[in-house]
């Protein structure tokens, strides 16, 4: 589906490059972080927003929540006077006059977003990466529970520890699995092996033999290719847009591997979120928890049907955003 909204944010005198995408108003105001990242052209950042915002309608769709999809994407690589930048994007948030609202994404600190927020009040300034972890933690476990695999002695392997990644690390271990991670940040790496992760390099991920892979770093990581090589179990993560090709989702399932879509499996921080701004008080633990049910459904609604969750999903994504479309009486 084309997005409802594609703004350009240009201002070469403080480098400001970057694209506000609005996927769709149908089911509400629309919701989705800002990302400053190093994007190697404008189409790869325009690109990058218009992927990233539909996946956040997805989020809220799959949650019942009255809520659309946006996002901002930046190219920090132009960036000449970050806070004018900032003030910049608040004042295009503003603008949409609450048809959008923004909050943090990668690349984005607490500074930039307390100078995003003296533009406009339509912006999430709270750490969400507590609720998107919880959310992937309940995902794992409708998943672990639906295939058969106990948490206690699970073994996990994650791709990224960071804000995620770590806490859902954290919490396998608690449960008594063993959790291997590769992070190409050197601090991270550190963090995540006080916590007790058993570290590996980078490259040797995709072979591990495990229960659950877990992306928890960029998105992008399901190809052919990969989807081919991971030997696991299952596959749950955080990261936004995993699939860098539609053929993954056929090969995992053809090979016996359950993937949850991504836009349930990290849509805890948006339910956190997002309520927040449509009722004023933010999405509840029960209502992040709600996510284990949500799973579950649509793993046995897979499993009855001999598809994948992946494409389930994406035909009550459809048919939700038609009914949406259709005018009201
Ligand atoms: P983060 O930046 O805190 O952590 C990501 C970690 O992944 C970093 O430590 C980074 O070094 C590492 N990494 C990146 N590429 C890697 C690679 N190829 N191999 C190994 N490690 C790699 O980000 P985060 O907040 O933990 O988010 C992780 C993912 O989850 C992102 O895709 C993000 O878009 C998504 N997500 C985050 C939230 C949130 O609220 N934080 C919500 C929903 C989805």
């Amino acid at each position: 589906m084309k997005p409802e909204r594609v703004i350009e944010l240009s201002d070469p005198a403080i480098g400001l490059q970057g694209f506000v995408v609005i996927h769709t108003t149908a089911p509400g105001p629309a919701f989705g972080g800002c990302r400053v990242i190093g994007y190697d052209s404008p189409e790869s950042c325009r690109a990058d927003a218009i992927r990233l915002a539909e996946a956040m309608t997805y989020k809220f769709l799959i949650n019942g929540m009255p809520g659309g999809g946006g996002k901002i994407a930046v190219m920090r690589g132009a960036i000449r006077d970050r806070r004018a930048v900032m003030h910049a994007i608040g004042d295009a948030i503003e603008a949409l006059d609450g048809s959008y609202y923004s909050g943090p994404d990668s690349g984005l600190t607490p500074v930039d977003l307390a100078a995003i927020a003296e533009r406009t009040s339509h912006v999430a300034t709270e750490d969400l990466g507590p609720a998107a972890a919880d959310g992937v933690v309940h995902a794992i476990r409708a998943t672990a529970e639906h295939c058969g695999v106990a948490l206690d002695g699970m073994r996990t392997a994650i791709q990224g520890l960071g804000a995620v990644g770590l806490p859902v690390a954290s919490a396998l271990i608690k449960a008594g699995g063993r959790v291997v991670g590769a992070d190409v940040d050197a601090a991270a790496r550190a963090r995540a092996k006080s916590a007790g992760v058993e570290l590996i390099e980078p490259g040797r991920l995709l072979h591990q033999t495990c229960e659950l892979w877990s992306p928890c770093g960029l998105g992008g990581v399901l190809n052919r290719s990969s989807a081919r090589r991971l030997d696991c179990k299952t596959v749950v993560g955080a990261a936004n847009n995993q699939l860098a090709d539609g053929d993954a989702v056929g090969i995992l399932h053809a090979r016996g591997i359950v993937f949850v879509p991504d836009f349930l499996a990290n849509s805890g921080a948006a339910i956190r979120g997002a309520w927040r701004q449509l009722r004023g008080t933010p999405g509840t633990d029960d209502e992040v928890a709600a996510i284990y049910d949500t799973t579950l459904r649509l793993l046995r609604d897979a499993d009855r049907l001999g598809r994948p969750p992946w494409d389930v999903a994406m035909d009550q994504m459809r048919q939700a955003l038609a009914e949406r479309a259709r005018p009201r009486r």
